[in-house]
């Protein structure tokens, strides 16, 4: 997975534009970690690092736990924090000619058993890559 500079220089101005909107701890998290908090998942605030990686943090966390990048869990993280910053929909990569459907949700971006929740192979696009260009 390669991440753009101009993903990167995204990322930067949605952490300068959109702080102001997140209460004090959430926003001294994400400058501590150089992340984009993009909203509160079922028992996390989440958040996007300038190397794609994504993150959360329980309530009253001093650190945010962040996994190894992964084309997926980045997609996912941008489908979600979409519903708070729009421009995050944005830096979703378009689907490349020699992407394949995805075989778990076959195409429909959903786990089988809940329509409400992002596959979590191909992060909610419905398709595979071999390579991914944020
Ligand atoms: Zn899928």
């Amino acid at each position: 997975m390669v991440v753009s500079a101009a993903f990167q220089q995204t990322i930067r101005d949605l952490m300068r534009d959109t702080c102001w909107d997140v209460d004090a701890d959430t926003r001294k998290l994400a400058n501590v970690a150089g992340a984009l908090p993009i909203g509160f998942d079922l028992c996390n605030n989440m958040f996007i690092r300038l190397d794609g990686a994504v993150g959360g943090a329980a309530y009253d966390a001093e650190h945010i736990g962040f996994r190894e990048p992964s084309p997926a869990a980045l997609i996912s993280a941008m489908l979600f924090g979409a519903k708070r910053i729009p421009q995050l929909a944005s830096l979703i990569p378009s689907r490349p000619d020699d992407a394949c459907e995805c075989s778990q949700c076959k195409g429909s971006g959903k786990l089988p058993m809940s329509q409400h929740t992002n596959c979590n192979l191909c992060g909610g696009v419905g398709w595979i890559a071999d390579r991914y260009v944020f």
